[in-house]
């Protein structure tokens, strides 16, 4: 077993996360040969995550610490070049993109339909796992999805973050017709605010505190800016609905003074869906949510949503190209992450070209 892993490793130039605050471009030994359910994958395009900004600046997030050095990267696209023994729906050429979280097969979330909920979730540049910043990798054939020839590579890498917005709305239940608020205009209050609008809502308010950040919403017919620094975004939302409120608020901010205040925007019956991630514990207003009898939901990344955020992006109703805020060569990736960690207002995803993907 050992002599077999030992064997199927090679070097390969990837971006590697020394430790906290070190980056280096060098080679790494990685495992390339699929097994037969796998396919290798030469990378094309990845896109830096918040998360793999918050590997580099404080090398670790929560119970997961940088404690040797890791390949970051998940949002990632590129073309097969190496397809297992058993599998059946991908030929070497193809153009894919991964879901970066494996869970293990038949477990019993798995079974449930909830995979991403998987105790034994395997995902890319989570310690001690390595990610995609690297010329090829190997992945599981199921969580590779062939990209239709419309679809770029770049785009096929803002899938990632996209099927966060696309979870948010399936957790939502949109129905048509629905309006929304989307609290945060950051990248996945971005996304969840176009997948809103894709779903069927007719108009989605998007606030932030930084009005630069709500520029985004101009190209998305259906977005409306609401800018909470110079105004009171409640009596906004009042006005526009009749004093009904939304049908569903997406938490996309993390900010805890957003908390207690969430269920004043949502009509009776409606909805909040939490998707942003705070930094401490938050205090909810539950007698304000019940009073209203309002439908919580939660998002933890997503399951059974690629597909179909391939397919909004195949057939145009979802444009994702205005995110893309800069693309830097791979030799340039050091610098990359250093932008990346400034996080600039006007940024939204910026991405890594890696010099092999095209083959
Ligand atoms: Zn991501």
């Amino acid at each position: 077993m050992y002599k077999q892993q030992v064997a199927t490793k090679e070097m390969q130039l990837a971006l590697v996360l020394e430790k906290k605050q070190q980056l280096s471009i060098r080679n790494i030994e990685i495992n390339v040969q699929p097994g037969a359910d796998q396919v290798t994958i030469a990378i094309d395009t990845v896109g830096i995550c918040g998360s793999d900004v918050h590997y580099y600046s404080h090398g670790r997030i929560g119970p997961f610490a940088v404690n040797a050095p890791m390949v970051l990267g998940h949002e990632a696209a590129g073309t097969v070049v190496k397809v297992g023994s058993e599998v059946q729906h991908l030929s070497i050429g193809d153009r894919v993109c991964m879901e970066p979280g494996v869970p293990k097969l038949n477990s019993r979330a798995s079974r449930m339909g909830i995979y991403n909920v998987d105790p034994a979730v395997v995902f890319w540049a989570t310690p001690p796992v390595h990610g995609c910043l690297t010329a090829q990798v190997v992945h599981h054939a199921d969580f590779t999805y062939k990209l239709p020839p419309q679809v770029s590579f770049s785009e096929g890498a803002l899938v990632e973050p996209f099927a966060i917005g696309m979870q948010a709305a399936v957790k939502a239940k949109l129905q048509p017709g629905d309006t929304a608020l989307v609290i945060g205009a950051g990248t996945i209050g971005i996304m969840t605010a176009i997948a809103a609008i894709a779903g069927g809502c007719s108009k989605v308010y998007v606030s932030d505190i930084v009005a630069k950040k709500l520029e985004m919403t101009q190209y998305y017919p259906g977005l409306v800016p609401i800018d909470s620094l110079s105004e009171d975004v409640s009596a906004r939302i009042m006005q526009e609905t009749a004093d009904w409120g939304v049908d569903v608020v997406f938490e996309c901010s993390g900010a805890n003074a957003v908390f207690s205040s969430l269920a004043d925007y949502v009509r009776p019956g409606g909805c909040i869906v939490f998707v942003g991630m705070p930094m401490q514990p938050v205090v909810l207003d539950l007698v304000a949510i019940q009073a209203k009898e309002l439908r919580m939901e939660t998002v933890f990344r997503y399951a059974n949503v690629y597909e179909r955020a391939i397919n909004f992006i195949a057939s145009g109703k979802v444009d994702l190209k205005p995110l893309i805020s800069e693309t830097y060569n791979f030799e340039q990736s050091i610098s990359a992450f250093e932008r990346a960690a400034q996080a600039r207002d006007g940024d939204v995803k910026i991405q890594i070209k890696m010099p092999g993907g095209q083959v």
